[in-house]
């Protein structure tokens, strides 16, 4: 087991790619996992396969099309609406998923034989997600430590950081121009800046024009 690998649960998106940056910097050995579970956009997987060709990152494609078929939403069928619901989770929460994506990317870990793993869950914009909180992540991990009897480390680098805050740590990182040009977001399947309506958009729209325009004021 090397304590300077990593393994990074990535999705081609701003908050991934940016956590993958991170983890260049950490770890001598970076691997990427995505998880195929049928999204609504195969341009996701496109996305995360070129970027990790492109920064020569070994790239696993894992199947989880069974997330599909146990979890129907908003991410994965084309004919239920992106929405969120007075008091409810929007639509585009599948139950279980960092559950399920941390476990695989934990095992992969083990059978490569990294310590670590990353990922971009985060408490600060979580929409209510419960699996993206803090305490599920920190469960998650004593958990898995016991059932491989290793002592493996997940990383959040972004869980207690906000959309503005992520843009400024990619800037630090000296990608910025790379995450914003090259990352899928947009629940519309719309590379960069998107289609600029859904939720996804707006809320990464509204970070980064909150870190620029603080970043100008300075
Ligand atoms: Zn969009």
């Amino acid at each position: 087991m090397k304590n300077d690998k990593a393994v990074v649960v990535f999705s081609g998106g701003q908050d991934s790619t940016t956590c993958l940056f991170w983890a260049m910097k950490q770890f001598k050995e970076v691997v990427a996992v995505t998880f195929n579970y049928n999204q609504r956009h195969s341009a996701e997987i496109e996305v995360a396969s070129s970027i990790a060709k492109e920064l020569g990152i070994q790239h696993h494609l894992l199947d989880m099309s069974l997330l599909n078929q146990l979890a129907p939403n908003a991410l994965t069928r084309a004919d239920i609406e992106i929405e969120q619901k007075d008091g409810e989770l929007p639509s585009t929460f599948v139950p279980g998923r960092n559950l399920l994506f941390l476990s695989f990317a934990t095992i992969l870990a083990n059978q490569i034989g990294a310590k670590h793993i990353v990922t971009g869950v985060c408490e600060t914009d979580f929409s209510g997600y419960p699996d993206c909180r803090d305490a599920f992540v920190k469960s998650c991990n004593v958990t898995l430590n016991l059932a491989l009897d290793k002592p493996f480390v997940i990383h959040t680098p972004l869980m207690w950081i906000n959309k503005a805050e992520t843009w400024k740590l990619a800037d630090d990182l000296g990608v910025l121009n790379f995450v914003r040009e090259k990352t899928l977001t947009c629940y519309n399947g719309i590379i960069a800046d998107g289609c600029g309506e859904c939720p996804a958009c707006e809320l990464r729209q509204k970070g980064l024009n909150e870190y620029l325009h603080e970043k100008g004021v300075k």
